[in-house]
């Protein structure tokens, strides 16, 4: 017997304030935003901002992110090269903080909500437990999104610090911040509850028999 749930009773939660109330009401009585079950096409929202967050990873990568002119040489290189740079010269935890925060937290962010969507929409049949495990990583990889902007402010806190070594932003940094504001866009227009509700349609297909709805 599974618990009674809002979707059920046509019951919304407000997008803007949080008051529930029946969806029949087309609008919020308290602040007027209009009401929806679930966000409207969540999944063909966040994977169009996926798509386009993969598509400037590239860019984002194999062009020069900073140009650097130190002592009358110009050096442009890319994140990886930049990571590189940082390293050889002894200074491991920038380069650490810049290969988490510009490599590896986009791509575990652009391929976990990949696996969600994926879910979501009954493309993978994840066990509910593996299902939660994956969305709490999300949610905490999500909470460090701002790690991404820290890299920037230590970038320009090294070009302080630098008197003869100067850094400007190369074409890859445009790529980058498009790749951090689409992976944030494809998070918030991804709505987790589908996933629940795809979980309670399959536990109902194995006790009834019945093929899962589409
Ligand atoms: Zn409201």
């Amino acid at each position: 017997m599974t618990p009674p749930r809002a979707i059920h009773r046509a019951i919304a939660s407000c997008h803007t304030c949080g008051l529930a109330s029946p969806v029949s009401l087309g609008k919020c009585p308290r602040c007027h935003s209009t009401l929806h079950l679930r966000k409207s096409n969540s999944i063909q929202r966040t994977l169009a901002f996926l798509i386009a967050a993969s598509a400037l990873y590239i860019p984002a990568n194999i062009l020069p992110i900073m140009v650097v002119a130190e002592f009358g040489d110009v050096l442009a290189s890319t994140i990886l090269e930049g990571v590189a740079i940082f390293w050889r010269k002894g200074d491991y935890p920038i380069a650490l903080v810049i290969f988490i925060a510009s490599i590896l937290i986009p791509v575990l962010k652009i391929i976990a909500l990949f696996w969600l969507c994926a879910a979501a929409s009954g493309k993978v049949h994840p066990s509910p437990a593996a299902l939660g495990r994956v969305y709490w990583i999300t949610e905490l990889v999500g909470r460090w999104s701002m790690v991404d902007v820290f890299v920037v402010a230590v970038l320009v806190a090294l070009v302080q610090l630098g008197a003869l070594m100067t850094i400007t932003p190369g074409p890859a940094a445009l790529a980058f911040a498009g790749v951090v504001v689409f992976t944030m866009f494809a998070a918030m227009s991804f709505d987790p509850r589908l996933l629940w509700d795809r979980l309670e349609s399959l536990e109902k297909t194995k006790t009834s028999g019945n093929p899962p709805a589409p």
